[in-house]
């Protein structure tokens, strides 16, 4: 009954993990898994880890299940950041259309797509990190590493439910190929460690693999409400004053729980009002009034569905006391505070991933892979069958 009432459509996906589990037992496929940052503020807390040990230990629980590679999709957050803040700063040097909306986050984008057809310019062309990670290694890595598209099976670990709807996209198959073919909740990843009686003993921390290692710390804000804004700024303040961003890397008046949260920044003569907007409630009223052409005096609005963020998002285990939200997002905020690389548009694997495959932000190339478009729900295609 669930199934058939689910506005979104994700809980047509929630039977992946049996998909997952015959992938990887099969000898002719190579199972590819990235993680999102969200999913090791959680594992943290499941397992009383410290920030710090987090991500090994998640690398090493996905190599023990059995994944034959393992990638961070922090680092496909650096990339949105690249690509993103290269589009917004574009718009605001050519007068585009504004306030612009980011993209990551399907639940929001489904509304737009549903109820503010009308916002559709406004929002970001880029797809969401786990659709750029999976596009990226579904042609970078599969050319780079020789593996068939067949034999390439790629899973993607997530805080959201909406992730499993928008991996089904058609338009993120193109060619009938889906950039993520299985998406699994921080819940199901939880359960798979169960299922194989797994303990904490029983793992090795490990890194994540090359071509993808390394990534910043502006790239796991992601997992927080605020943190997509931050990440942007680090790198448009930059851009636009041409000046290395020394002293004030941390915009903590966009981090926390509140549901609108606002920043202004100046750099180059050009002036940024950003806000920042948790929870869909959060966002309607100033979605009718920008669709009913009323300038609200912003420029940059990030939005998310899930209040405080992805760390609270409906595929992670529900949060059962006070504070645990407030210890989820201090894991991110200490993974950033400690990071060697703090700014996407510094993270030498991303830029080495330009300099051999995307050429340049917003290239051809890049806009082929790394973007998308949006239509009004009615107009909207059927999402794919894996
Ligand atoms: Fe998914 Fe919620 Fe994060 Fe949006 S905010 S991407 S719905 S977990």
């Amino acid at each position: 009954q669930c199934v058939r009432a689910c506005p979104c459509g994700a809980l047509d996906y929630v039977r992946e993990r049996g998909d997952v589990f015959t992938a990887i037992n099969d000898p002719a496929k190579v199972v590819v898994g990235f993680v999102a940052p969200a999913v090791r503020t959680v594992v943290a807390e499941h397992f009383g880890l410290p920030f710090d040990e987090a991500s090994a230990f998640i690398a090493g629980v996905m190599r023990r299940i059995g994944f034959d590679k393992v990638f961070d999709f922090t680092f496909a957050a650096d990339l949105t950041i690249m690509e993103e803040t290269t589009e917004f700063l574009g718009r605001v040097s050519s007068g585009g259309v504004m306030p612009h909306f980011t993209s990551c986050c399907p639940g929001w984008v489904n509304l737009v797509e549903r109820r503010y057809p009308a916002l559709i310019p406004h929002l970001s062309s880029c797809k969401s990190p786990q659709q750029m990670m999976g596009a990226t290694v579904k042609n970078h890595f599969a050319q780079q590493s020789g593996v068939s598209l067949d034999e390439l099976y790629v899973v993607s670990i997530v805080p959201c439910l909406a992730k499993k709807y928008e991996a089904a996209r058609p338009e993120f198959a193109p060619e009938g190929v889906r950039d993520v073919d299985a998406v699994l909740t921080t819940t199901e990843f939880l359960e798979m460690i169960e299922m194989l009686r797994l303990e904490p003993a029983d793992i090795t921390p490990a890194e994540f693999d090359e071509p993808y290692r390394r990534v910043t710390g502006a790239g796991i804000l992601f997992g927080a409400s605020g943190g997509v804004a931050e990440a942007t700024l680090r790198m448009a303040v930059e851009k636009l004053t041409g000046e290395p961003l020394l002293d004030k890397l941390d915009f903590e008046e966009v981090r926390g729980f509140e549901g609108i949260k606002e920043t202004t920044v100046t750099g180059g003569g050009v002036t940024v009002r950003v806000a920042v907007v948790s929870g869909l409630n959060n966002i309607e009223p100033l979605a009718r009034r920008i669709a009913a052409g009323e300038d609200v005096g912003y420029d940059l609005i990030e939005v998310m569905a899930c209040p405080g963020g992805c760390i609270n998002g409906a595929g992670h285990p529900v949060p059962g006391k006070v504070g645990q939200m407030a210890a989820r997002q201090k894991v991110l905020v200490n993974i950033d505070r400690t990071s060697y690389l703090r700014k996407s548009h510094e993270n030498p694997d991303v830029l080495r991933l330009y300099d051999e495959f995307y050429g340049e932000p917003n290239s051809e190339t890049a806009h082929h892979l790394l973007h998308t478009s949006y239509a009004p729900f009615r107009d909207a295609a059927v999402p794919t069958e894996r």
